[in-house]
């Protein structure tokens, strides 16, 4: 049936103006920055699905499949360690929530290292959960900036290496003791992978105070922009070294690395082998090794310039 001219008059003078369409969108829908999603080629499978799990009595697994996120229970609030890419965050608020906890039960949200990857979605989840961000000095300084500094190895990779930036961020001291009810957790400087890179170690006890000590290693990979030589920065290398031997002596008895996979968390759980007393010197050892192969290769390579 045509529409007659009267008729289209009619309808465009009921109708709303488009300006109000377009708030209503934005009301059901609001766009946030901080959730706005990080292209990169391993990003989609770094971030697919992988169901929440226990690890050990007050821990859980949190977070998607190739990127660690864990969630602690203090008695007295949550703490949650890492927040994923920026689309991770709303996942990890999902999973929270399907182990019966909510979000603004996080008091404290800890970083591992302030790379995209793993503090991207951590502006997301601060926001959500009205938690404070702790982590180590340097590590504070990239968070609040949501970029890496300049003497990070990965530097030269930017502008890739910037995140959503978290406003209120702690620095916390390396080794000493953080209480949050009846939970103590302890930030190990690591640096290496980056200049503020953090591994937090903590306890899960039973009723009879049978505990277990978890440890959250952060990444001890050599990665770096193609310009950087770890050979150019003889401190910074012996510092890499140095974190590589802590870990290796670290009370341990369950890891879990910033990438589950680098310390086969799937597989361990699913064969009921989580406990793992060897699992962070087995992890130093292979840090150590990819470390003396990448220097190995740059004293082989030609230096810049020459
Ligand atoms: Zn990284």
């Amino acid at each position: 049936m045509p529409v007659s001219l009267p008729l289209l008059a009619l309808l465009a003078a009921f109708a709303p103006p488009l300006t109000m369409l377009l708030d209503v969108a934005a009301a059901a829908e609001p766009d946030h920055a901080d959730t706005r999603p990080f292209e990169c080629s391993n990003c989609d499978g770094w971030n697919a699905e992988q169901a929440p799990f226990q690890l050990a009595g007050n821990s859980w697994y949190v977070g998607p499949k190739g990127l660690a996120s864990v969630l602690i229970d203090s008695g007295e609030g949550l703490i949650l360690i890492d927040g994923g890419l920026p689309q991770s965050a709303l996942p990890i608020v999902e999973r929270v929530a399907q182990l019966g906890f909510e979000i603004n039960q996080v008091r404290w949200i800890l970083n591992s290292h302030a790379h995209f990857d793993h503090a991207g979605g951590i502006a997301a989840l601060a926001r959500l959960s009205g938690a404070e961000v702790l982590a180590s000095e340097r590590g504070a300084e990239a968070l609040r900036a949501g970029a890496v500094p300049a003497d990070d190895p990965q530097a030269g990779y930017a502008p890739d290496n910037q995140f959503p930036p978290v406003a209120r961020v702690r620095a916390v001291a390396d080794g000493v003791p953080l209480t949050l009810g009846k939970l103590q957790i302890t930030p190990i400087y690591t640096t290496g992978h980056t200049p503020g890179s953090t591994s937090w170690q903590w306890q899960s006890c039973d009723p009879q105070q049978h505990c277990l000590t978890l440890f959250y290693a952060d990444s001890l990979t050599a990665v770096s922009s193609p310009e950087y030589r770890y050979s150019d920065h003889l401190n910074y290398l012996d510092q890499f070294r140095d974190s590589i031997a802590r870990v290796a002596e670290s009370r341990c008895d369950l890891i879990i690395a910033a990438h589950p996979g680098f310390v086969q968390l799937f597989e361990r759980h699913r064969e009921g082998k989580l406990i793992d007393a060897e699992g962070c010197r087995r992890y130093a050892e292979a840090a150590q090794a990819g470390l003396v192969r990448r220097v190995g290769q740059e004293s082989s390579e030609p230096v810049a310039g020459e």
